[in-house]
């Protein structure tokens, strides 16, 4: 159960960057996320969380531009909530408790980045 609610923190910690990355600039959440450098689609590879930064030692593979530890430290903490939640609570109540965590952390995620955009 723990494995599983890891793996889903870290989908939903992907899903979180996609997000404090794409809502500030108005762009869809919709499409295959892509390298703010040279813009290409990452490949299925570069999408694994966490394993993938790691793999690409913090570049993208094609233009070298330096990926940024919010990514892998949003995808981390969210695994970390997503088991301490599935661990400590009753499965519905986990389920509503991560729902609450992501929506709480787009919206701090968004704010920055809104903030840095606008200096
Ligand atoms: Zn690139």
């Amino acid at each position: 159960m723990l494995v599983y609610a890891a793996m889903f923190g870290l989908a939903f910690g992907s899903f979180v960057n996609a997000a404090i990355e794409r809502i500030p600039r108005g762009e869809s959440l919709n499409g295959r996320s892509h390298c703010d450098g040279c813009h290409r689609a990452l490949r299925v590879w570069e999408l694994i969380p966490v394993l993938s930064f790691v793999a690409l030692r913090g570049r993208c593979s094609s233009c070298g531009v330096a990926i940024g530890l919010r990514t892998p430290l949003v995808e981390g903490i969210c695994a970390a909530a997503f088991v301490a939640a599935f661990w400590m609570l009753a499965v519905p109540v986990a389920v509503a408790t991560c729902a609450g965590f992501v929506a709480i952390v787009v919206a701090i995620g968004v704010a920055f980045v809104k903030k840095d955009l606008q200096s």
